[in-house]
């Protein structure tokens, strides 16, 4: 018999729509004593079973289900059956070399708190809940049988593990150790993954789409990589045909591989540069200077952390837009994203719109970009979209 928890009145209502989350707040009681990661039955306030979960005492999200018919069992052979439909859903993308893709994202993919990523025939795996914390060995198992691939790397050194209750965990998992740069090639693109040292895990995958994008619009423009990392967007614009791409980054490691992968994919190295700093310090230097892009790329990081933190982030995204559009060209582009998921898609476009308000720039909106395709969005469940992005064309 799995624990009960039971509803307060009323709360059933999200469960019924298929939304995965149960708040500490909506619940009124649990029967038994279910320990961190152990499945319980969900019930409405009348009883009514809706579904199974995962247990988590130490986290507000203190359920999140596995499933939503409470007749099934959650055992190794349910969660391979997820893992494999996640890894079928991505099929075989192919390519002109080593590809990469999301192929499990948690609760999007019917599995909350997992997160894989694939690189070559490296798979590197974020366990962030206490759901997947428990049944770890026998996602792993399903994880390698699915994909054949020979290695596992883990990296739930993410800090929601800590709003779980669990401690952060990084190292080699399963099989072949992860390489120190591991290959990979995105639209014509090669570029290493450093998996183990890597923001998340080494590669901003869900940008791919928007790469392409990027690539598309860049023949012949002088480009702006703000938010650099290791070069994604400004080596997609030098793909593209970019005449210059400066790649701004405050992180030296990150902007050494975007130099290094710049000279690998055989770029004329006049074509490109590296500037180490801050980007809101050094926008408004090259205001002073005099300096102009006809393409700006803005991607930073997540600015909105917590609720709390929605003015402050705000301001910040309002800030490097405005600083941003003061560097554009007449009829320069400017590619803006926020990663924030707290930070809804209009009030996003209303920052930008501000933003060029402020700097006195007529803006129109050509496109709006998303997370790639790998990454996808489970209709029930809204907060599985948090990255936008918005095509901009200044007067
Ligand atoms: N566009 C990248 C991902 C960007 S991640 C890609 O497609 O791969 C965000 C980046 O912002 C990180 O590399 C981080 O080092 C950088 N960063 C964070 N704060 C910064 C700041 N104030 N100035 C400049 N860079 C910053």
């Amino acid at each position: 018999m799995t624990a009960v928890v039971q509803l307060k009145p009323g709360r059933e209502k999200s469960l019924r729509r298929r939304h995965p989350w149960v708040f500490s707040g909506a619940v009124a009681r649990v029967s038994g004593t279910p320990n961190a990661g152990d499945t319980v039955t969900v019930a409405a306030a009348d009883g009514t079973p809706l579904g199974l979960g995962a247990y988590s005492p130490h986290s507000q999200i203190r359920v999140r289900l596995w499933t939503f018919d409470p007749r099934e069992t959650v055992d190794a052979a349910f969660l391979a059956g997820l893992v494999e439909r996640a890894v079928v859903r991505r099929g075989a993308p192919g390519g002109d070399g080593p590809w990469a893709r999301r192929l499990v994202h948690a609760e999007n993919d019917g599995l909350p708190g997992l997160v894989v990523d694939r690189y070559g025939d490296q798979l590197v795996a974020q366990v962030l809940a206490a759901g997947p914390e428990k049944w770890k060995e026998e996602l792993a198992d399903a994880l390698l049988a699915a994909t054949g691939c020979a290695g596992l790397h883990e990296r739930s050194d993410a800090d929601v593990r800590i709003k779980e209750g669990l401690p952060v965990r990084a190292g080699h998992w399963r099989g072949r150790e992860a390489p120190a740069e591991v290959e990979i090639v995105e639209g014509g693109v090669r570029y290493l993954v450093d998996v183990r040292q890597g923001h998340k895990t080494g590669f901003y995958l869900d940008q791919r789409a928007a790469r392409a994008r990027v690539a598309a619009l860049a023949a012949g423009r002088e480009v702006l990589n703000g938010f650099a990392y290791t070069g994604g967007f400004g080596l997609a614009a030098l793909r593209g045909g970019a005449a210059h791409v400066t790649h701004l980054d405050a992180s030296g490691p990150a902007l050494a591989l975007a130099d290094r992968l710049g000279g690998q994919n055989g770029f004329d190295r006049a074509r490109w540069a590296t500037v180490e700093a801050d980007a809101f310090a050094r926008l408004r230097q090259w205001q002073q200077e005099g300096r102009s892009f006809d393409l700006v790329v803005l991607d930073p990081p997540k600015f909105v952390e917590s609720r709390q933190h929605l003015p402050r982030g705000c301001r910040g995204y309002k800030d490097v837009n405005l600083q941003a559009l003061k560097l554009l060209r007449p009829g320069g582009l400017l590619v803006t994203f926020s990663c924030s998921g707290l930070l809804e898609a209009d009030l996003f476009q209303k920052i930008v719109a501000d933003a060029a308000l402020d700097a006195g720039r007529e803006l129109q909106l050509l496109e709006r970009l998303g997370q790639a395709d790998d990454h996808p969005v489970l209709m029930s469940f809204p907060e599985g979209a948090y990255l936008k992005g918005l095509v901009c064309r200044a007067d």
